[in-house]
């Protein structure tokens, strides 16, 4: 140490001014028992460092002296913990003893000539508050000059920035992004646990050890399904935990209280409880645990138990415990997904099942369809074509089975084309064509349907430069089910098929100015079985199945198909196909060259507009208008039959229907709801039998109408409909039909039906008309009875104005006969007297009752009796049935 200067003593002073706390410390020390002396005795290179430090606000410590003496400033107190201020003054292997070994050679270095030192994360198992912590700086010791020493270097200064926080904030951060992204892999609950646990082994600094338990279904027992840190079968890592059972002290963890309570239970000291415990990257083993329950999407149900170990060199603070629950969480995620999935993929599973069974159904079903098919269309056409068959009625009748069967064909082909795609059994034969010249082919076959409804057909189809590899039975397909589409939605204006190149593909386009498709309709348009509801096409006949065909058939060439539609305004459906050959693998390519000709299985698809179109023109003829739906015939019969009105939107069915009742009632056939329930509004029929099916107004519609109008509420109406089934009849009925068919049915059962329903409806008008007649009786008795009894009143009236006169007239009698009596009678005979006329006055003026009338006969006789003082008497009254007057009364006469 050198020799304090003469004029030091002021400037030694100085360099110790201010610096706060620190400043304070260090003037307040006697530095003389430091190995760096007195300060008036520091050089000047000391000094000047010392003022440095203690104006700087950034962690500065400065090492001097070949011990390596402390000064520190404010700012880096902290770093010290319970360091300071033992610190201050003290060389730095007595205060750091325990990372000496890692800074010790780090101070050397710039101490003895060498570079300085500079360190990003310089992580040290440091000693703070009387534990080892884990901290993190960055550093940069630099030697500081003094040219005073030989050496020429004084010190080391040390800039430090504790980075402890950010350190291990971003370690958990990325634990918690690894342990999300890779249990996201998991498929089931045990292999999200074992993934966890994998993932949290590699994060030994946080959690040092962790055991996943799952719970059994009975929700009574745990399994462990994951460890991290522990090996398996350790007392510390049983397989199997009884939750049910009394919490006991042999259980390692409080798993059974976690469980009961759903809590967090924390585990202090470990190191006694458990010797194989694992120290985790630390020299020592963890002193605390935290067990948690896992939540499961159920509340209330834990799914399963997690233990997670504490770094025996952190402390269990709030972001340590955030970050355990979030640990918790994260795989509380990983385990309700996996369920989610496998439950998914079980559910997955069962459909895929329950698919394969009914393509497997469709397809043996549409094959064991088409024999039985073939053997009936074979004769049909056989028939048709001889000469016996070629007019009349039964001719006709022929041509509608042909028709008919040609159309369930169609639909089977269909059938088994779709279940056989679904099934992935169908397998393209690529075949290089002129695809322009074919497509032409194809829609030419639809001109005269087209033209024939009054509408335009435009092809444009301009010959490609290449040859487009295609199947030639799939394109047919796709070309006809898109075209019968637009003939069914289209009722004028024009059909336009175009074909041509665009960029890498052949672009086939079929426009329509048709009714179009509404835009919610649009995205479902291509899934199996969708239909639009309440779409307005010659026919209500669908599938639903179409457009899913031409979608996979179209997939199956690599291609791709769009609509486009404004409702009202029609529809474009735009179909593209790879150019080249590239979609084609050469085991594809068909053996045979293309044939440019259109199939027998087109006339089907052509067929059946055509037979659209001629139930139109059937109703054309009976020229009728818009009530040109109806399919008026007039009954063969003679006496008034019954009337049936028959609703069918299939013109054949509609025939079918009307020649089989048309020869025991009047019929009127309609091709829809709407149609029927004007009909039956303007004419009600006896019987309604009305198919489900129909557009306009459906079955239902129609049948719910007719029951809401007074003048149709009680026709009887019959619903007929293809579904089958018990719920299908069931729901007809409580829509409130009075019976409901099944397609197909037979004549006879149809004909009992509707013969039945007549009679009970005839039966049901018959009792009205006869509860009506006797209603009417009813009332014309009553009125009568109440006329009499107003003549009766009337009569009883003047009987009693009659009776009152009369007893006046007695009255007065009686006091004339007194008056000229009384000279001659005693008072006492004049009192009885008096008496006897005042009762028979009393009486007369009483309302005769006819139980009343013997005993005032009798009161009459003897009250007469007492004033005429006589000795016998009668009372006779006139009987006006024996015309003879009869006694009623006596005294004092014999009976006899
Ligand atoms: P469907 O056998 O019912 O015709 P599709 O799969 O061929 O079945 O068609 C599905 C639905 O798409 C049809 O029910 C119809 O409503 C609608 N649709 C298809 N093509 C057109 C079109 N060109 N114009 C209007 N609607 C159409």
């Amino acid at each position: 140490m050198s020799q304090p200067e003469s004029a030091g003593t002021s400037s030694a002073a100085d360099c110790l001014a201010g610096g706060g706390e620190m400043g304070a410390l260090m003037r307040s020390m006697d530095w003389s028992k430091t190995p760096i002396g007195a300060v008036e005795c520091w050089s000047p290179a000391l000094r000047m460092m010392v003022r440095l430090l203690l104006a700087n606000r950034f962690p500065l410590l400065l090492w001097w002296g070949p011990r390596y003496c402390q000064l520190y400033n404010d700012p880096y107190r902290p770093v010290l913990g319970d360091k300071h201020p033992a610190a201050m003054g003290q060389p730095a292997k007595e205060c750091f003893p325990e990372i000496w070994a890692i800074i010790g050679p780090l101070i050397d270095t710039p101490f003895c000539g060498g570079s300085a030192t500079w360190m990003d994360d310089l992580q040290l198992e440091y000693i703070r508050y009387d534990r080892l912590e884990e901290a993190h700086f960055t550093v940069a010791y630099s030697p500081v000059p003094d040219d005073t020493l030989p050496s020429g270097i004084g010190g080391v200064l040390a800039t430090v920035h504790e980075i402890t926080e950010q350190i291990v904030g971003e370690r958990r951060v990325a634990a918690l992004r690894d342990l999300g992204a890779r249990s996201a892999e998991a498929k089931t609950a045990e292999e999200a646990c074992t993934i966890a646990a994998e993932t949290l082994s590699q994060q030994s600094n946080d959690v040092p050890f962790a055991l996943l338990y799952l719970m059994d279904g009975d929700r009574k027992h745990a399994r462990l399904a994951g460890t991290a840190g522990i090996a398996k079968g350790q007392p510390e890592s049983q397989p199997e935990i009884d939750v049910d059972a009394e919490i006991s002290r042999e259980q390692p963890w409080p798993l059974a209280e976690a469980f009961r309570t759903e809590e967090m239970q924390i585990v202090e000291d470990l190191q006694g409880k458990l010797a194989n415990v694992p120290p985790g990257p630390w020299s020592d083993r963890p002193r605390s645990a935290v067990v948690f329950p896992i939540p499961s999407n159920i509340a209330h149900q834990v799914a399963g138990l997690l233990v997670l170990g504490i770094s025996s060199r952190l402390r269990f603070d709030d972001h340590y415990r955030d970050f355990f629950e979030l640990v918790r969480s994260q795989v509380a995620t990983a385990i309700a997904n996996a369920r989610a999935y496998e439950e998914e993929r079980k559910r997955a599973e069962a459909l895929a099942e329950v698919d394969r069974a009914k393509t497997a159904f469709f397809s043996n079903v549409s094959h064991e369809f088409r024999t039985p098919l073939t053997l009936m269309l074979g004769p049909l056409e056989d028939m048709l074509a001889s000469a016996d068959f070629s007019f009349g009625r039964r001719a006709e009748e022929l041509k509608v089975v042909h028709r008919n069967a040609q159309r369930l064909l169609k639909l089977v082909n269909t059938l088994l084309d779709f279940s056989r795609i679904e099934a992935g059994r169908t397998q393209a034969s690529y075949q290089p064509m002129d695809l322009a010249a074919f497509t032409a082919e194809l829609a030419s076959v639809f001109r005269s349907a087209i033209e024939s409804a009054g509408l335009r057909l435009s092809v444009d189809c301009p010959t490609l430069d290449e040859p487009v590899y295609v199947d030639p039975q799939m394109w047919e397909k796709i070309v006809l089910n898109l075209l019968s589409n637009a003939f069914k939605f289209t009722f004028q204006g024009e059909i336009a098929v175009s074909l041509r190149q665009a960029g890498e593909s052949a672009e086939l386009s079929v426009r329509d100015t048709g009714t179009g498709i509404p835009e919610n309709a649009l995205p479902h348009l291509f899934d199996s079985f969708y239909r639009v509801e309440g779409a307005q096409g010659r026919t209500f006949e669908g599938s639903g199945i179409g457009l899913s065909l031409v979608k996979q058939l179209i997939d199956l060439h690599g291609g791709s198909l769009r609509a486009e539609s404004v409702y009202g305004s029609g529809s474009c459906f735009i179909v593209s196909i790879p150019l080249g050959r590239a979609h084609v693998l050469p085991e594809h390519l068909g053996k045979t060259p293309a044939q440019l000709s259109v199939t027998r299985a087109a006339r089907a698809y052509v067929e059946e507009p055509l037979q659209w179109l001629r139930a139109a023109e059937e109703r054309e003829r009976s020229g009728e208008g818009e009530k040109d739906e109806l399919v008026s015939l007039s009954p063969t019969l003679r006496v008034s039959p019954s009337r049936i009105l028959v609703a069918d939107d299939n013109a054949d069915m509609r025939l079918y229907l009307y020649r089989l009742l048309s020869k025991s009632y009047e019929v009127r056939a309609v091709s829809n709801g709407q149609a029927a329930l004007e009909a039956a509004r303007e004419d009600p029929p006896d019987l309604v039998l009305a198919d489900i099916m129909m557009p306009r107004l459906d079955g239902f519609d129609l049948l719910r109408a007719l029951r809401a109008d007074p003048l149709t509420r009680t026709i009887p109406v019959i619903l007929l409909s293809a579904r089958t089934g018990e719920e299908s009849s069931v729901e007809g009925l409580q829509a409130g039909a009075d019976d409901y068919l099944i397609k197909p049915f037979s004549a006879g059962e149809l004909l009992a039906r509707v013969g039945a329903r007549l009679e009970i409806a005839r039966l049901k008008r018959e009792s009205i008309e006869l509860e009506h007649f006797l209603r009417t009786a009813a009332e014309d008795a009553k009125a009568e009875l109440a006329r009499k009894n107003t003549e009766l009143r009337a009569e009883r009236n003047a009987l009693q104005r009659e009776l009152a006169s009369r007893t006046d007239d007695i009255s007065q009698l009686t006091r004339e006969l007194i008056d000229s009596r009384k000279d001659f009678i005693s008072t006492n005979e004049l009192a009885t007297e008096l008496n006897a006329v005042t009762r028979l006055h009393e009486l007369s003026t009483k309302l005769l009752n006819p139980t009343e009338l013997q005993p005032l006969l009798e009161e009459v006789l003897n009250a007469t009796i007492a004033l005429q003082t006589a000795d016998f008497g009668c009372v006779q009254l006139y009987n006006p049935s024996s015309r003879a007057l009869e006694i009623v009364a006596h005294r004092g006469l014999r009976e006899d």
